[in-house]
């Protein structure tokens, strides 16, 4: 075990008396040397990095004019409404909004699906009276929708993707509508494996039936249409297609700004006002609230706008050719690196590949190694780059997943030479074994139901022991959340993170 980077240094929490500005910033610094590295290009998940110099500090400076703005009423703030529409209308323009097309500035990709999915409940509800709501997802759509599903009281009805393309299939989508579907939902691309699906196709089947289709660009909203400016092609994504009847889209992805910046857009007015929440049945102030907040700070909104203003649409479009040049770079080395399956054909900037077994006479293509695959994960850790790993899913390789950006150009050609080499020294190290017994008492237990103390044995038992830390190599841990069941993985992971964020 490393020393515990969560762990407070005060066994009380209290506040201390008081303490010099200075030595809190210096504490604050020096608390992120445990952290990934935000900037550099060898954190492959999580972060965006434009590689431009003097961004981080615009992005600042502009949260800083305005961190004490309250977003909640533009009538005593006019300058929020003012920077909303110039952001709204920026991404409205990028994603082919029709006149009347009408968005919301959200905290985040969570919040405008959140948003979107409670104004296609209630939407369903007002127009055609459905009262127990489904929402139509591929397998493959972001848990945020799952997210939205559980929050808002709606049933989500899962349809696979095609397994080798890993795109949603659009006649088993249409065949899942059924009148009680407030919303069907595409992805451009998914996050898991970065395939545009066909939103034409699903767009079009959630108008035969009159029901609404949300996109969710989260990811490719801000990159697909600047691809397509430098010289891809993307296939149509967006309000172009008549059946689209929201996006959603981040910009503190690919619009590069800091965390805490979304848009989500309506085809119109009529749509946008399910969202809003409003309640004059109170004695205080009457409550207008377009999003999950009351009051928030403008920081977030003038730090975004700001950003956009100044990377403009030829930034955006040169930034767009450096994630595509990465990419091409990338998925080439991935190609001759052997044993190594990219998934897919990746199209936007994110890249999974799964890690085989060595090709024997008997089994010449070799099959999905998922011990090995984790390992690689720990070794590429130890050399400094973060690759994301995710697990097995309903027939799904478990892969490693690449968010490439603009600062990725200049560090594939080491990532493709460390790659083999931590393949090499992975394939030396006793594969990650998850104990039968475990797994097979694993299957009676009702996660529901579980004491305390029973997970606490089990994550002890997964090297995840209260107070423990966190462990140096993920792969045992993560090697046996794959064996378990869905439900009682969600459990532990409940657990585990709660013993993260700890007290005492
Ligand atoms: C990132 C992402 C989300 C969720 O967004 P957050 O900003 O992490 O809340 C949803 N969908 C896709 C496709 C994403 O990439």
């Amino acid at each position: 075990m490393q020393p515990d980077p969560t762990a407070s240094t005060e066994e009380a929490h209290a506040l201390p008396a008081g303490r010099p500005a200075a030595e809190i910033l210096t504490e604050l610094k020096a608390l992120r040397t445990a952290d990934a590295p935000t900037r550099g290009g060898r954190t492959f998940a999580y972060v965006y990095d434009a590689g431009r110099e003097g961004l981080g500090e615009l992005a600042a400076e502009a949260y800083a004019a305005y961190a004490t703005v309250n977003g909640l009423d533009p009538t005593v703030f006019p300058s929020v409404a003012r920077l909303e529409n110039d952001l709204v209308g920026a991404a409205a323009a990028l994603l082919g909004a029709p006149p009347g097309a009408q968005g919301t500035f959200t905290s985040g990709g969570t919040e405008s699906i959140l948003l979107a999915v409670k104004t296609a409940r209630d939407h369903a509800r007002s127009t055609r009276g459905v009262t127990d709501p489904q929402l139509v997802l591929p397998s493959t759509a972001h848990a945020a929708f799952h997210k939205a599903a559980a929050y808002l009281g709606l049933e989500p009805v899962v349809v696979p993707v095609d397994p080798v393309t890993y795109k949603a299939n659009p006649t088993a989508m249409a065949a899942a509508i059924t009148p009680r579907t407030a919303l069907v939902v595409a992805s451009a691309p998914s996050y898991a494996h970065g395939v545009i699906d066909p939103v034409a196709r699903i767009a079009e089947a959630a108008a035969e039936h009159e029901v609404l289709c949300h996109v969710d660009a989260c990811i490719g909203g801000w990159l697909l249409p600047y691809l397509r400016r430098a010289g891809r092609t993307v296939e149509p994504f967006d309000f172009s297609l008549p059946g689209v009847t929201s996006i959603s889209v981040d910009l503190h992805k690919y619009g590069y700004a800091d965390k805490g910046a979304s848009v989500v857009l309506y085809r119109n007015a009529e749509l946008r006002r399910h969202q809003y929440f409003t309640h004059a049945g109170w004695p205080g102030y009457p409550v207008v609230n377009p999003t999950v907040q009351g009051t928030k700070s403008a920081g977030l909104l003038a730090q975004a706008w700001a950003v956009l203003q100044h990377i403009g649409e030829d930034g955006y479009t040169f930034l767009a050719a450096r994630v595509a040049e990465a990419s091409d770079h990338l998925l080439e080395g991935l190609r001759t690196t052997p044993d190594i399956h990219i998934l897919g054909e990746p199209e936007a900037g994110l890249v999974a590949f799964t890690v085989l077994t060595s090709a024997t006479p008997d089994r010449p293509s070799g099959t999905p190694d998922l011990s090995l695959l984790l390992h690689l994960a720990d070794e590429m850790r130890v050399r400094g780059w973060y690759l994301q790993p995710q697990l097995s899913f309903d027939g799904l390789p478990p892969n490693l997943h690449l968010t490439l950006t603009p600062a990725t150009v200049d560090r594939v050609e080491a990532l493709l030479t460390d790659l083999p080499e931590a393949l090499t020294t992975a394939r030396t190290l006793p594969p990650a074994t998850a104990d039968p017994a475990l797994t097979d008492l694993a299957a009676t237990l009702d996660p529901d139901t579980l004491t305390p103390d029973d997970v606490a044995g089990i994550l002890a038992f997964a090297g995840l022991g209260e107070g423990g830390g966190l462990p140096e190599r993920m792969a045992p841990v993560l090697f046996l959340l794959d064996a378990l069941p869905g439900r009682l993985k969600e459990r532990l992971l409940t657990e585990f993170v709660g013993s993260v964020f700890r007290l005492g």
